[in-house]
């Protein structure tokens, strides 16, 4: 950490910073220069608040070199981090695209999705049950009673299930009811309590991005899970808000490489939730695919004008087989299958 002094400041301003510093148990390292002075802070800086060291009279701006990531930074681990998801491996050569509705509805619609996602070559299924709506007068989710219907739809075809938890207390239904992959959706990014929670299970967690999260945010997120013990994580961007009111979101391409060089773990797109329209999603996943994801998220259900939530954006079981042709193409064209 730096610590860079006012041109002004007078000695024992600087001398107060030092003192300041060691007293909070590192080392400094005082450089004058001609024009300022820099205080180099050497130790464990990670636990240094910095607001108490802006707050005394002379410093100007303080510089942290560490990032305040750790176990999810690749400075870490260098090998990417590979998911195994009931043998489904994600963030290997093998591109996964995760599909399914929405919501959970009927049993009815949950069998006709996961034949379609099976149909289509999708090796995993994602359903919402408890849904996070805007509206408290919108449709809610099914609740637990879907959590069964997914997994009865499901295993019929060995799909594992991608689902979102929303409610600490419903951690355990979850995995009463064998949810094999727990989606953190964006309006929980920071929802801190939440990622500790799933933090001490070793379920792996798809961990959204917040709608107008940075990526430091994001990965600081991230790594509340990983501090609790649970490494499993899938970080999943779904577009952020922005002016253009042309789509739901905007879709952050330059995540993806962003995220690659800075952490180990995978790195999955939804475009259903960026585009909002069903026909953005086949131009949305290539571009995804093509600048390196490790899988997608696509909303789809047997019937997109009945759907339940998020009609517009479903795209139907057709729709979904013919798209995984050129995805398929795509991922080989750049040293990968899918
Ligand atoms: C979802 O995937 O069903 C969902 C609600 O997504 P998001 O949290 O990205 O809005
Ligand atoms: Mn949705």
């Amino acid at each position: 950490m730096i610590i860079v002094m006012n041109f002004k400041a007078p000695k024992e301003q600087i001398t107060a910073v030092e003192n300041k510093l060691v007293s909070m148990g590192v080392e400094t390292n005082l450089s004058k220069g001609v024009a300022r002075t820099i205080i180099g802070a050497v130790g464990d800086v990670t636990k240094i608040d910095t607001k108490l060291i802006e707050a005394l009279p002379g410093v100007e701006q303080i510089i942290r070199i560490l990032k305040p990531y750790k176990i999810v930074a690749r400075e870490s681990h260098e090998q990417n981090t590979i998911i195994d998801i009931n043998g489904v491996l994600l963030g290997g050569s093998t591109v996964q695209v995760i599909a399914g509705p929405c919501s959970v509805e009927t049993q009815e619609q949950m069998d006709l999705s996961a034949k379609a996602v099976a149909d289509a070559g999708c090796r995993l299924m994602r359903g919402g049950a408890f849904k996070p709506r805007s509206s408290p007068y919108s449709f809610q989710g099914v609740g637990t009673e879907g959590l069964s219907m997914f997994h009865k739809a499901a295993s019929k075809y060995n799909l594992p299930i991608v689902t979102e938890l929303m409610d600490v207390r419903m951690l355990d239904t979850f995995i009463e009811n064998d949810v094999d992959v727990i989606q953190i959706g964006t309006r929980n990014m920071q929802n801190f309590d939440l990622l500790k929670e799933v933090g001490r299970i070793h379920k792996p967690v798809i961990l959204k991005r917040g709608m107008s999260a940075t990526i430091s945010e994001w990965l600081m997120s991230a790594e509340y899970i990983a501090a609790g013990g649970n490494h499993n994580i899938i970080f999943c961007e779904r577009g952020i808000r922005s002016f253009e009111t042309a789509y739901r979101n905007v879709l952050d391409i330059t995540a993806i490489p962003v995220l690659k060089k800075e952490t180990h773990l995978p790195v999955i797109v939804d475009p259903s939730h960026a585009g909002g329209k069903a026909w953005m999603v086949p131009a949305l996943s290539m571009a995804a695919v093509a600048a390196g994801a490790d899988g997608l998220l696509i909303e789809t259900h047997p019937n997109p004008p009945e759907a339940w939530c998020d009609a517009d954006q479903a795209l139907s079981p057709g729709e979904l087989k013919d798209l995984m042709v050129p995805l398929r193409g795509i991922a080989n064209v750049i040293g990968r299958d899918l």
